[in-house]
């Protein structure tokens, strides 16, 4: 029986690669020091590894931006526009490889950047492959063979990573028609076996290809890429030992083809799906090893060791225990590094800390995993406190709400349902409102700066009094009503200046949630996330939001939007529990925000905005688990926002989302008004809005908040004219694609008061074909 691991967080316990990357590219270190601290993780994650136990310690899991942005550059896969930065002398092959991550804006050029996108379920962003109809790879970085030299100079002999060739290709993108990329395969192959060859040359023993596809829906062609490969690999290569690493999901439709893949190992996550176990000893032939998934990489819990012993026994009873290998169910950089730093009792409690397990910890799991299977008697003590943290969880006052359980039990299908049809709430919410034709309004924050960031900083340190802070807050607030009032706004927000993150300062004030100090994931780049932990029933004990909005409806004439981040987007956000559905987790969080909704409502707020950026990122892998998904998220939406009367409106936003394929869930939603992202696709993301003939209100973004650069009215005119053919007038809102928060001031007052006036021309144009 081996230890193996898939991977290994490499931001760095403190965020040293952060830290370092940030200060390289604003141009205050050297290229040297950027190396020196991958070197030192690299270093420091080995021999952590090492020290612990693992036996099979991955290498080339490290990145400085990203792992498929590495396999790009490793097989040459650059696209023209970067060759230029090549070609200039100053720059150094990571130069290349962070202009084809974040563009390039230097020596008279302006290169934009590849295209970023989610990671599979998970909130971690790629760097998207960009593939021409004949491309060409070629070997180009040898990282993956340094990195592994470097770890062999260290005395620890690594198993390299590596995504598998069908895979990247699966995970990148045409960018011109013709051809299928998986078509590419018989290129991308030779440049996977010279870097075999090479790394046989230094007597690698083990080789983990990720090939996640496997767990996805995938055509009879990719599946015909997969036998191609890993045969002529097989052929190739007959002594290394290949493990084939799948994970988020289970192999289903896939299994008879996995199973029939020369592969010296297969890894299968036993976290999402224990009950794959079965079917795959079942079938396995009898030259594949099996690794087994149980600790489970995407999420904060112990692992519960009875459990994953009675799954490996069922294993070891089939194959015998020297073909099993012990690990976690997925790379651990989706976990954040380790909890023996979160030293804080107020920020997190002993009591929550003993249920949670960071990445260092899953290590320490996987080897005493080993260790028990083994009959080891020095674990013993182990797995009885295991088995007491698991217990105490269990049985946990902190965890159970007697109220939360019957109120969501108690939950009828009139508490999804608004009084009237939008129809009838549209008439009445016009004659409340009496709102301009292109109503214009914002996402909700306005910029955060440096100083309003420092108030909070030194509010959390005591340096400033509670009332000292909100008599800041309210001065930037008032500031921000009067700029939206001589802009000529309509629809007015507070400004978001009490919040530091948009789930986060829910999690703050809910029942059921607690947080860290150093739990960072690793979310794109140097950008790194620090999820709340939702760990109990979930209840909102006090208004969350009713002051501020009071406070800025109270200074106005106009109405000022109420802002909530809605439930599925606080769930997705988190790392949730696993000791009951999402689906049950997300219906308490939908009940506590409903709560708000209603108290805004009582307090004056006519139109309630609840976020809902997450819903998309949410479905299954697997498109027959969509419905399901869908059925539930867009209920608990419902339930958060229905609990008012008709004249109320409430609004909802979403951005980066193809929405083609869940239109009518969204329409399902039942917002009255939805605000989408949409400058980015020069408003063809509307197209679906249209086709569909989406009945309610539409705010289509009119300009990308994500670019210091001011539009032009023109140019915003010229979409909003895009918008109106295919939308009717009656039913278009005028907004930004998104929160103004990363933005400065300058450029939003601009920006904003050139929006005003293209909703302005808009207005007049209507106007005159009425006259005419
Ligand atoms: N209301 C939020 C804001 O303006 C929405 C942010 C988001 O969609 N990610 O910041
Ligand atoms: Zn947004």
């Amino acid at each position: 029986m081996l230890t193996n691991n898939l991977g290994y967080p490499r931001i760095g316990s403190k965020r040293e690669l952060k830290k370092a990357c940030e200060q390289y590219w604003s141009g205050n270190s050297s290229i040297q020091n950027l190396v020196q601290t991958g070197k030192e993780i690299r270093k420091h994650n080995w021999e952590l590894q090492k020290e612990a136990g693992i036996d099979l310690v991955p290498s080339n899991d490290f990145s400085f931006y990203d792992q498929v942005l590495d396999l790009s550059l490793t097989v040459g896969s650059i696209p023209k526009r970067y060759h230029e930065v090549i070609l200039n002398k100053g720059n150094s092959e990571l130069d290349l490889y962070f202009a084809m991550a974040r563009g390039y804006q230097k020596d008279g050029l302006d290169i934009t950047a590849m295209e970023m996108t989610k990671w599979f379920d998970t909130n971690y962003h790629y760097i998207v492959p960009e593939f021409l109809k004949n491309q060409q790879f070629k070997l180009f970085s040898t990282k993956l063979l340094d990195e592994y030299n470097e770890s062999i100079r260290l005395g620890i002999k690594t198993k390299p990573v590596i995504i598998g060739p069908v895979s990247y290709l699966l995970l990148g993108k045409e960018k011109e028609s013709g051809f299928d990329r998986i078509d590419l395969v018989k290129n991308l192959l030779p440049v996977y076996l010279e870097l075999l060859s090479k790394l046989e040359e230094q007597h690698v023993e083990w080789v983990q290809f990720d090939e996640p596809f496997l767990a996805l829906d995938i055509t009879e062609k990719d599946k015909e890429a997969f036998r191609y490969v890993y045969t002529e690999i097989k052929k190739k290569f007959p002594r290394l030992k290949t493990l084939l690493a799948t994970y988020f999901g289970a192999l289903e439709d896939n299994k008879e083809l996995t199973l029939a893949l020369p592969v010296h190992t297969l890894h299968i996550d036993l976290v999402r799906n224990p009950e794959q176990l079965d079917d795959i000893l079942a079938d396995i032939p009898g030259h594949m090893n099996l690794s087994l998934g149980l600790v489970d990489g995407r999420n904060v819990w112990k692992n519960d060791f009875e459990a994953s012993l009675s799954l490996i026994k069922t294993a070891v009873d089939k194959l015998g225990k020297d073909r099993i290998l012990i690990s976690p169910s997925c790379s651990l950089i989706h976990s954040p590094c380790d909890l023996d730093l979160e030293t804080n009792e107020v920020v997190l409690s002993a009591d929550i800390k003993q249920w949670l397990s960071f990445a260092r910890q899953k290590i320490d799991e996987v080897v005493v995993l080993k260790a028990l299977a083994e009959q080891d008697e020095n674990a013993l003590p182990k797995l009885k406190a295991n088995k007491l943290a698991n217990e105490c969880r269990k049985t946990s006052d902190l965890i159970h709400n007697a109220a939360v359980k019957r109120r969501v039990a108690a939950i009828t299908v009139k508490d999804d349902q608004r009084e009237n049809t939008f129809g009838v709430r549209q008439r009445v919410q016009c004659e409340a409102l009496n709102l301009p034709l292109f109503p214009t309004t914002t996402i909700g924050s306005f910029p955060q700066t440096q100083e309003v960031r420092s108030w909070r900083a030194k509010f959390k340190k005591g340096d400033l009094s509670l009332t000292e802070y909100y008599k800041l807050i309210e001065k930037e607030t008032e500031e921000t009503i009067r700029f939206q009032e001589e802009a000529g706004i309509d629809v007015l927000v507070h400004g978001e200046f009490e919040r530091n993150d948009m789930v986060e300062y829910f999690g703050e004030q809910l029942a059921g949630f607690t947080f860290t100090k150093n739990g960072w994931v690793q979310s794109y780049g140097s950008r790194c996330v620090k999820p709340p932990i939702i760990y109990g029933d979930v209840h909102r004990p006090a208004p969350m939001t009713v002051k501020w909005s009071a406070y800025a409806q109270s200074l106005t004439e106009k109405w000022v939007k109420g802002m909530l981040t809605g439930p599925v987007t606080i769930l997705q956000w988190s790392f949730v529990r696993n000791d009951q559905p999402r689906s049950e987790t997300c219906t308490q969080i939908a009940l506590a925000i409903r709560d708000e909704v209603v108290d805004l409502e009582s307090a004056g707020i006519k139109i309630i905005q609840i976020d809902e950026p997450a819903i998309r990122e949410g479905l299954p892998l697997h498109k027959t688990d969509w419905q399901d998904y869908l059925h539930w998220a867009v209920k608990a939406f419902r339930i958060s926002a229905s609990g008012v009367k008709d004249d109320t409106q409430i609004h909802t936003h979403m951005c980066y989302s193809e929405f083609n394929d869940i239109i009518q869930n969204i329409a399902d939603m039942d917002a009255d008004v939805i605000t989408i992202e949409c400058s980015r696709s020069q408003m063809d993301l509307l197209d679906a809005f249209a086709d569909f003939k989406y009945p309610n209100e539409i705010g289509p973004g009119v300009y990308d908040i994500h670019s210091p650069r001011v539009p032009a009215k023109e140019e915003m005119v010229f979409l909003l004219e895009k918008a109106r053919k295919v939308i009717p007038a009656a039913q278009l809102w005028v907004n930004p694609d998104c929160g103004l928060k990363t933005r400065h001031w300058e450029e939003t007052k601009k920006a904003l008061t050139e929006m005003v006036a293209a909703a302005k021309v808009l207005r007049e144009s209507v106007e005159e074909a009425v006259t005419l």
